[in-house]
């Protein structure tokens, strides 16, 4: 909280419990015997800290996960278990700086791939290859031109 106030230039508060209570770091684990592949916690997760394939069995990638609880409601069987990995210490006692700059880098690139893929093909197309596209049609052009100018 203190963090934030000094980032956000806003006053020192304690954290309000109607947003959550600071507690220990928690770690979120798929029992695979239940899970049936069908994605969803991939698509909720904000670091890409599960990893697994359509109607295959997902598992979460015990350090990228941040403990952010958001694959728990989205699966539909019920299969991600939470458990605690850092007993009674909480905060920056739980969790390190290293940490938090990971998880910060792998949501923005998350974000980043997200952007690309919702744009149209062409803007994802990196420009030298769309040069060597519209190259290519220049040529198929020229082409199609010579072959239909009068002879002689
Ligand atoms: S708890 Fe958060 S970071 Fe961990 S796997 Fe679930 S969604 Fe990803
Ligand atoms: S949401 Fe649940 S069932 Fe679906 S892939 Fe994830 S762990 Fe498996």
């Amino acid at each position: 909280m203190r963090l934030l106030a000094v980032l956000t230039g806003q006053p020192d508060q304690a954290l309000n419990p109607a947003h959550g209570l600071e507690g220990p770091r928690h770690l979120a684990y798929i029992d695979e015997d239940w899970c049936i592949g069908c994605t969803l916690c991939i698509e909720a997760c904000p670091v890409d800290a599960i990893i697994g394939t359509h109607k295959r069995m997902h598992t979460v990638i015990e350090n990228l996960c941040t403990g952010c609880e958001l694959c728990l409601p989205v699966c539909p069987v019920d299969c991600i278990e939470w458990e605690n990995v850092s007993g009674h210490r909480t905060a920056w006692a739980a969790w390190t700086a290293e940490q938090a700059s990971m998880a910060s880098d792998r949501y923005a690139a998350r974000q980043a791939r997200l952007s690309l893929v919702q744009q149209p093909a062409e803007e994802n197309m990196p420009s030298a290859k769309i040069s060597r596209v519209e190259q290519a049609l220049a040529r198929a052009k020229a082409k199609a031109a010579e072959k239909q100018a009068p002879k002689g």
